[in-house]
């Protein structure tokens, strides 16, 4: 499996060459587009047949972008088919934006100095000098991460650098994590012992919260003028997506270290389905569900990086299902869940762990040998934080489970 990240440097260039190459090159990706809805071709190779000859005569870019601008089109018209499919309204597609997008034969980047080479056309080409943090050059100055495709935007140089990840090993127990708005909470599972324990994001519910607040304020105040309230809504989402972000790291960095410490597998819900103990409407309307996808997806790059393994599950009913008899709930479930058939009681969130470690014990069955799943060993008084556990919890160190 490839693991890929994007680079993104900003960069400002006064360059009327480079200037003249986006526009070029989005009249490229656009009679591409025309060409390939005309002959009704969606393979590259085709649109190449069909259309290379009269682009190359038409436009005096460097060759090798004609290719890269089928792609774009390519992508840009599957969009707009799979719409018409759903039946939703799709106008005839057309690239607005300005981009250039080069494969990595096409230009040159000297990883150690930031010095990047964009072939305009022939032997003319631009040189950028981009500005490499201490960030950038970990990966820069890591030979296994390989220069993928580059796009240029207005401001903006993203690269995609690639690495082949580690095979992941073979899980000795398991993290099984119920995403929250605030928090992952769960279980921490071995062959001896289970924990019930919690990892917080610090606060990412209420940065949310003030910003959602501000943005209202905003929309009230500066609803006459829509330019210039959009130009400040912008500008408030990224500082709260910026904030959330860095909160984020934090804590998928601390979980996915202490997985590999003790060779554990992560165990998280499959976010792009639809579980019926899903969050109400309400909701999600008020705070966005983008920090619950954003640690999904940083926890899964860096296991993917350190060969820890990832397990996602059906989140159908986990919040509403008991883990000790199986009984469900068809009525709201508060704070703690309560089971009517067997008055099993735990806390939702840590039961909704439960259950993701319960359906993937089911269907995975290295991960079945590794943990007992044994929820009546759980101390239903004490959560701990995942940054006060060292490791895996053995039946060795820790009392004896059912003390109280
Ligand atoms: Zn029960």
């Amino acid at each position: 499996m490839d693991v890929h990240r994007a680079l993104v440097f900003p960069v400002r260039w006064d360059a009327p060459a480079l200037d003249w190459l986006l526009c070029e090159f989005r009249l490229l990706v656009n009679e591409s587009i025309r060409i390939a809805l005309r002959e009704d071709i969606q393979s590259r190779a085709r649109l190449a047949r069909a259309a290379y000859e009269v682009l190359s005569r038409g436009h005096a870019v460097y060759k090798q972008y004609i290719p890269s601008a089928f792609e774009v089109a390519l992508t840009v018209l599957k969009a707009h088919r799979r719409r018409l499919r759903r039946k939703k309204r799709s106008s005839v597609p057309y690239m607005r934006k300005l981009i250039l997008k080069a494969e990595n034969q096409s230009y040159r980047l000297d990883r150690e100095t930031g010095r990047l080479r964009i072939p305009v056309r022939g032997t003319e080409g631009v040189q950028l000098q981009l500005p490499v943090s201490k960030w950038h050059r970990s990966y820069l100055s890591d030979p296994s991460w390989t220069l993928g495709s580059l796009s240029l935007v207005p401001g903006k140089v993203i690269f995609v650098v690639r690495k082949e990840a580690p095979r992941t090993y073979n899980p000795e127990g398991a993290i099984a994590l119920d995403t929250n708005e605030d928090s992952l909470d769960g279980v921490v599972a071995s062959d001896e012992n289970m924990v019930s324990t919690s990892l917080a994001f610090g606060g990412v519910r209420r940065i949310q919260q003030t910003h959602f607040r501000r943005r209202r304020r905003l929309a009230s105040k500066k609803a006459h003028d829509r330019r210039v309230l959009r130009r400040l809504l912008n500008r408030e989402g990224q500082r709260e997506r910026h904030r959330v972000r860095q909160r984020l790291h934090l804590a998928s960095k601390r979980l996915v270290q202490f997985a590999k410490n003790g060779k554990s597998a992560i165990v998280l819900e499959d976010l792009r389905l639809h579980g019926s103990g899903g969050w109400s409407r309400r909701m999600n309307r008020r705070l966005s569900s983008w920090p619950r996808r954003e640690i999904h997806r940083q926890i899964e790059y860096k296991a993917a990086l350190a060969g820890v393994p990832v397990i996602k599950v059906n989140p159908a009913w986990t919040s509403k299902t008991c883990p000790v008899c199986g009984a469900r709930r068809r009525d709201r479930v508060g704070q703690v869940f309560v089971c009517e058939m067997c008055d099993w009681e735990m806390d939702r969130q840590i039961n909704a762990g439960l259950n993701i470690l319960e359906t993937a014990l089911a269907s995975n069955e290295v991960l079945a040998r590794a943990v007992r799943f044994q929820p009546g060993a759980l101390r239903h008084d004490v959560v701990s934080p995942l940054y006060d556990l060292s490791a895996l919890p053995t039946g060795a160190r820790e009392e004896p489970s059912g003390v109280e």
